[in-house]
């Protein structure tokens, strides 16, 4: 799959997605003169990955065609809903770098939607319900099944505005009634049985306080709302295509402006899950840290962990937008992780738990050299970072091997490797603890290596080291998937999705860092060279630098 996908993200043209196709016949025949997209989350949870490709084509959609986003909130369900959630949906869609020109809720509109509700009661389109919600889902029949109609779906409209009214009012208890609208019990599409369009919630709302004790439901609303400021294109993910004719209906039948909508289909990552209930169930339970805990599939999780807002928009631009549900490899928005910060992230060498001592038997004892190392190698203007060398240093466990095969380049008995930035040593004698585990390797450095006076000798291996004398200790988390199983949408059943959580997902290390990674101050990750790309995290302290793992460089090497 990610070879396809990277094919298509190639080819030299870029074909218009189907989106992009109906936008540019708009424009073209003149429907519209700018469109107007806009973003509808429900604030109940953390955006998360899959949000992020609704923003993408919302704004990305807007913004190709001169026309704007609005920011609206479907708060329709007072229960599950808190302004911790407003605020954070907000810093989220800034941090992708996106801005929207209205910030609107679809409680600025319960007014409006009331008005049109006692509207459809006076021409006999509503009704209001005494049946149980399990009643009227009985009385919805099945797809091959007519529903029946109601015991009151006959009442007067005097009586049902009289009812409605009482409801608004607070009259009733949560269930007793219900409004509904008055369609067809009969129709083959089951969403126009009558659907229900207020309910009874006794419950504060975080924006209307206790104004109001009905609430509309969701199809009642969203056409509605979007209609309400002109948005012309309604774009959502596929599973609303069957909410479409009632959204055209309730549209009509109230004489409004025709927003139409459009579905796409909705991202799904393999190792992930992103529905937003069962993130709310792995916080509640404590089996991550939070809502941005570095293994969660929300932005400001992915943020913390260290992936960028370029990195997502690329990966959005790259899958594309289809109208087929496909589950995409998450390997594939690692690579562009992985791409964005190789071009842009400092460089630092940092040793890994458990790390072999080297001493350097020729170097004068006490003596400092500082090296020159690039921080980025690709940036333009060569800026630099200087590494201390001294005569005892920490190399990584794995870059050195007793019975080394020939092909072996990193350091042997009696071989020769190249400490990086710095000269060529060879290890001489090999010292080891009473479980004849290696503890320490003495090497000579060979003088005439130096990358800048010496002369130029080649060797095969370059590994990276620290200064014991100079280096910091720090903290690595180490993070893997934080479930086992690809398609975590597929699963069993009678299995629940919590038994396959990775209990490696997080690892805790040890790192020792040379002591430039202390003074970056860039909000980017940096590259532990070799090793892979890590994050500060905010726990840091001006004792201890704690770094999350965004990534590895490939797959071979390991913290
Ligand atoms: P969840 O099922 O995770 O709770 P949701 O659809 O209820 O998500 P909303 O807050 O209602 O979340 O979503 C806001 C917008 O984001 C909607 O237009 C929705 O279609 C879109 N969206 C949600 N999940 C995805 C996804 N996985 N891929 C693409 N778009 C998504
Ligand atoms: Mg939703």
């Amino acid at each position: 799959m990610e070879e396809k996908v990277n094919a298509a993200a190639e080819a030299p043209e870029k074909k218009l997605n189907f989106l992009e196709e109906i936008i540019e016949k708009d424009l073209a025949e003149g429907k519209f003169k700018s469109i107007i997209t806009r973003f509808p989350p429900e604030p109940n949870g953390y955006l998360h990955l899959g949000h992020a490709k609704s923003l993408c084509i919302n704004f990305g959609l807007a913004q190709k065609y001169g026309g704007k986003t609005n920011l609206r909130y479907d708060d329709t369900n007072p229960t599950k809903e808190d302004t911790e959630y407003v605020d954070a949906i907000k810093d989220d869609i800034r941090w992708l770098g996106f801005q929207w020109a209205e910030e609107r809720y679809a409680s600025d509109y319960f007014d409006q939607l009331y008005e049109w509700a006692e509207m459809m009661i006076e021409r006999g389109q509503a009704y209001v319900d005494d049946q149980t919600l399990e009643q009227i889902r009985e009385g919805r029949g099945t797809i091959d099944k007519p529903g029946t109609d109601s015991p009151w779906r006959n009442r007067s409209v005097e009586e049902n505005l009289r009812l409605f009214r009482e409801m608004k009012a607070g009259k009733y208890a949560d269930g007793e009634k219900v409004l509904r609208a008055k369609i067809d019990m009969a129709h083959p599409n089951m969403m126009f049985r009558d659907p229900i369009l207020y309910r009874i919630k006794h419950a504060h709302h975080h924006r209307t306080g206790d104004k109001w004790c009905i609430y509309p439901m969701y199809d009642y609303t969203h056409g509605q709302c979007d209609s309400i400021e002109h948005i012309t294109h309604s774009i959502c993910t596929l599973e609303f295509d069957v909410h479409r004719p009632l959204y055209d209906w309730f549209i009509q039948t109230l004489g409004i402006y025709p927003s139409h909508q459009y579905e796409f289909a909705r991202l799904n990552l393999t190792y992930t899950l992103m529905s937003k209930r069962k993130l709310l169930e792995l916080v509640q339970k404590g089996f991550v840290s939070g809502w941005d805990d570095p293994r969660m599939p929300t932005l400001c999780g992915v943020r913390r962990r260290g992936y960028t807002p370029e990195a997502l928009k690329a990966f959005c631009e790259k899958i594309g937008v289809s109208k087929r549900d496909q589950l995409m490899d998450i390997g594939l928005l690692e690579w562009c992780v992985r791409q964005d910060l190789n071009e842009r992230s400092n460089r630092y060498m940092v040793v890994s738990d458990d790390p072999i001592k080297i001493t350097l038997t020729n170097w004068e004892p006490g003596k400092v050299e500082w090296f020159d190392a690039p921080l980025n190698p690709a940036a333009p203007d060569g800026a630099k970072r200087r590494v201390p060398f001294t005569g005892e240093l920490l190399i990584d466990r794995a870059d050195f091997m007793e019975d080394a095969p020939k092909k072996y380049f990193r350091l042997k008995p009696d071989g020769e490797v190249r400490l990086k930035y710095t000269f060529i040593i060879k290890c001489n004698e090999v010292i080891k603890d009473a479980d004849g585990k290696v503890v320490e390797l003495k090497c000579t450095y060979d003088p005439d290596t130096h990358p800048q006076s010496g002369q130029w000798r080649s060797v095969k291996g370059t590994i990276h080291w620290v200064s014991t004398a100079y280096m910091k200790e720090i903290e690595c988390r180490i993070y893997d998937r934080l479930f086992t199983e690809a398609d975590m949408g597929n699963i069993p059943e009678d299995r629940d999705y919590k038994e396959f959580l990775n209990p490696d997902s997080l690892v805790v290390k040890t790192g020792y860092a040379e002591p430039a990674l202390l003074e970056d101050k860039h909000d980017l990750a940096v590259q532990f060279e070799r090793v892979g790309y890590f994050f500060r995290d905010p726990d840091s302290t001006p004792e201890k630098l704690v770094m999350n793992k965004t990534t590895g460089l490939k797959d071979s090497f390991k913290l």
